[in-house]
């Protein structure tokens, strides 16, 4: 099963691509949590990735698409993966395509994530995420229950450092640039699925992803 989370950030994709990943067994496979993995740890790919990401720009195709690659040769992906945050280029898109070929793996469904651009702000800003089990908190709209704290694990909850208001313009504006084209790529193939989340629809990711659950495992 091969799932794909699309969006702008802050939607909710790692929210639906979580839920998607415990329900149906198959892991959630973010290429930002990688990166920020390797950020972290301060690995050659780590300090190159830091590069773009500080500055709300995506990180080359080539060093993405082999990471992504060589994480879908690791053992605990062959029943499937839920992609979130990948693809995010045409380029990136085709080469999923042709190793997907190769693997003789069809892709079910993509997931496109659609939230009004004020609403898309708010959230980042309001987003604070666990940086042990990559949980992810809303402050305003899904708070932990201790403040500061993950609910999971008990990890002090922190603001990721490219949630900020200059950093989200450029990511915005590189999400139009080079991930929205993707939309139409794959609504031609015909699994693009379209989902709104918005407060003003009291409609959120967990309400999707379970609406998806109980679509595929009825
Ligand atoms: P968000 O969806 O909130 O922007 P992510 O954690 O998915 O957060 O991504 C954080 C950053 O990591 C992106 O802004 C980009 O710089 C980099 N990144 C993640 N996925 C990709 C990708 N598929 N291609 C290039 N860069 C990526
Ligand atoms: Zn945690």
């Amino acid at each position: 099963m091969i799932f794909i989370m699309l969006g702008a950030p802050g939607t909710g994709k790692g929210t639906v691509a979580s839920i998607l990943s415990e329900k149906m067994n198959i892991p959630q496979v973010s290429t930002g949590d990688i990166f920020r993995k390797h950020i972290k740890e301060k690995t050659e790919l780590g300090i190159l990735a830091d590069k773009y990401i500080s500055k709300g720009q995506l990180v080359p195709d080539e060093v993405t698409v082999n990471l992504v690659k060589s994480r879908l040769e690791e053992p605990d992906a062959q029943n499937g993966v839920i992609l979130d945050g990948f693809p995010r280029t045409v380029k990136q898109a085709e080469e999923l395509e042709k190793v997907l070929k190769e693997k003789q793996t069809k892709l079910d469904m993509v997931i496109n994530l659609v939230t009004p651009e004020d609403e898309i702000i708010e959230r980042i800003e309001n987003r604070r995420i666990c940086p042990d089990c990559k949980a992810v908190y809303n402050v305003k709209l899904s708070p932990p229950i201790h403040e500061g704290i993950c609910d999971k694990c008990g990890h002090e909850l922190i603001k990721r450092k490219d949630d900020n208001i200059e950093t989200i313009k450029s990511r915005l504006q590189t999400y139009f640039e080079q991930t929205s084209p993707l939309i139409d790529f794959y609504n031609k193939k015909g699994n693009l699925r379209t989902e709104e989340v918005s407060k003003k629809i009291n409609r959120f990711g967990k309400d999707i992803a379970e609406d998806i659950v109980k679509e595929f495992l009825k």
